[in-house]
């Protein structure tokens, strides 16, 4: 959308510009981004968050951060502490809109009673298996309980009696009456309540009766007050129900539409499988580097400009497809580069000594602290007679068309001066060369030639003497296919067993050591980094964000794309 552009975004947004324009909620857009809290929040709730609170804030309304937490055995107050953080920290703020729909509970029944008493919901004593057999297939209608025509004093008795604690887990349930030939399966007397002794997060042991999902979430929408209520794809089939209940109640009615997930390459959504991912230790926790959570993200260097960016580009759709997580790197990468400071790092390091430079001197050379951003100055970065240089920047034997290092040739120091090498070093025992030996040009301070020559490859490096030890963390994708979730197999079998590569001796510029957990860089030629959590005043650790490399937008040169 250019500026002139005034038309929105998406059809989402269409609808609500729309709804303001004819008053339809009296000017209001009341949003909600509603997550239970039974995980952590992944890059495809980043979508649903930054949809709501998005418009909300474009039109002058308002988001709540509801948690749908309807479901004890699941649900665990450390994820609701993991939800806020990851809102708040993704730049959203709910301020005093938080909510509980445990809160609610004690509405919800009463509701529950009142589509009792309008003959609209009675208590079914068929097991789970038997109201599953009853419901029919989508060929077929579904068959009427024999508990279906129960009068409603003894519905009302039985109900009361549910929530007393009378009746043991899973042998009664509230369903509402509606049809049970209605083509919509959602609509053959659903599951309204369930019994289940289960501790809840919130209320404790205070019920033993819980509302399910579908009967929970329309009513929550209503008491506060929601004018459009944005859910994903798979309830556009439940849609008939929420507005089902909403009328049989005349209270409030928000609007549900319903908007295509985020699927993203070479990762999973399913929070079951997210979950299973970290307590089976297949991954280091929800924060793990690699995995798609929010949490996960942050820990590896992801900020949260570029999802929301991210999540900008991707728009809004009504048809499920599957994004490249190259394109979220892409969307990384086009933000680090703008504001990470650069550095020099070398992750397999190669001894080099400068036979021409004296033992014991040192030199402090100018290096830009980025490129992209001259208010962010420079750095002084120490030379002397001992460096090291990148392992794989050095051959013996080199190919054509290999402009690095090698026995007689001269390649630049980035900051610093041109190098020749005049010999080597080798492990006896291996072959493995040990040293470089150099000689440096005194000319070449600043990294050109007085005479004009020119060489064909700069490399990054470090003063020996001065070099900060660190860990560093290389990351793959968590799985070694594309789409983990099309194979019918056993999804951890796909996990990409190169997802995580640790580098334990790699040697950083000193004016890294002052680097504190969540610091990014740019370590030059190789990459985006991110100081880890795990590191000390004495162990520098840093995760790899990003790489150079974009293939996003290699794929996309000429078209323009995001
Ligand atoms: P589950 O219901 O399996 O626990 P969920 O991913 O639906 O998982 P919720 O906590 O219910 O998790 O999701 C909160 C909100 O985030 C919902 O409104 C949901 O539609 C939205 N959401 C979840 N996953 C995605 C996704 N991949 N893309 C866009 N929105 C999503
Ligand atoms: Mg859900």
């Amino acid at each position: 959308m250019t500026a002139t552009d005034t038309r929105p975004a998406d059809f989402i947004r269409a609808i609500v510009a729309e709804d303001q324009a004819t008053g339809k909620w009296g000017g209001q857009v009341v949003t909600r981004f509603p997550p239970e809290p039974n995980g952590f929040l992944h890059i495809g709730h980043a979508k649903s968050i930054c949809l709501n609170f998005g418009i909300a804030a474009e039109l002058g309304g308002r988001c709540h951060l509801r948690f749908d937490d309807t479901n004890p055995s699941k649900e665990e107050h450390a994820y609701v502490e993991a939800i806020r953080r990851d809102v708040a920290w993704l730049g959203f703020d709910w301020g005093a809109h938080e909510y509980f729909a445990s809160d609610y509970f004690e509405q919800l029944y009463a509701w529950a009673v009142t589509l009792i008493q309008a003959g609209k919901a009675y208590v079914c004593d068929l097991a789970p298996d038997e109201i599953r057999a009853h419901r029919g297939t989508l060929t077929e209608p579904g068959r009427d309980s024999p508990y279906r025509a129960r009068g409603v004093d003894e519905n009302l008795d039985l109900f009361a009696r549910m929530r007393a604690g009378a009746f043991a887990d899973g042998t009664r349930v509230l369903r509402a009456r509606i049809d049970m030939a209605s083509p919509n399966l959602n609509l053959r007397d659903p599951v309204l309540y369930r019994i289940l002794r289960a501790t809840h997060h919130r209320t404790g042991d205070a019920w033993c009766v819980y509302p399910l999902y579908d009967y929970a979430h329309p009513l929550s929408d209503s008491i506060e007050g929601i004018t459009h209520s944005i859910c994903t794809l798979e309830f556009e089939d439940h849609r008939p129900l929420y507005d089902w209940l909403l009328d049989a109640l005349g209270i409030h009615h928000p609007q549900q539409i319903e908007f295509a997930r985020l699927n993203l390459s070479h990762t999973v959504m399913s929070k079951r499988k997210l979950l299973k991912l970290v307590a089976e230790g297949h991954v280091r926790g929800w924060d793990d580097p690699r995995m798609p959570t929010l949490a996960g993200m942050r820990r590896r260097g992801y900020t949260p400009a570029a999802i929301r960016d991210f999540c900008d580009a991707i728009g809004v759709a009504k048809r499920d497809n599957t994004i490249e997580m190259a394109r979220l790197e892409h969307a990384v990468r086009t933000d680090l580069n703008a504001v990470a400071p650069r550095a020099l790092a070398v992750l397999r390091p190669l001894r080099v000594v400068i036979e021409n430079y004296p033992a014991g001197q040192v030199e402090w050379l100018d290096g830009a602290n980025n490129p992209e951003d001259p208010a962010a100055g420079t750095r002084r970065i120490p030379f002397g007679r001992e460096l090291y240089i990148e392992r794989d920047d050095f051959m013996l034997d080199p190919p054509p068309k290999y402009f690095r290092l090698a026995p007689g040739r001269e390649v630049r120091l980035r900051f610093g001066y041109f190098v020749t090498c005049v010999g080597v070093e080798t492990d006896p025992a291996t072959g493995e060369v040990t040293t470089v030996r150099c000689t440096f040009d005194p000319a070449t301070r600043g990294g050109s030639a007085p005479d004009g020559r020119k060489v064909k490859g700069t490399l990054h490096w470090v003063s020996a003497a001065h070099a900060v030890p660190a860990e560093v963390r290389l990351y793959g994708h968590l799985f070694a296919v594309a789409d983990p979730e099309a194979d019918a197999g056993d999804f951890l079998d796909l996990l990409d067993p190169h997802g995580l590569e640790i580098l334990a001796d790699c040697r950083v510029e000193p004016s890294l050591a002052a680097a504190r957990p969540g610091d990014r860089f740019q370590f030059e030629r190789l990459g985006y980094f991110c100081v880890d959590a795990d590191s000390a005043a004495d162990r520098l650790v840093f995760d790899q964000t990003v790489g150079l490399r974009d293939s996003w937008a290699k794929t996309q040169a000429g078209s323009g794309g995001v």
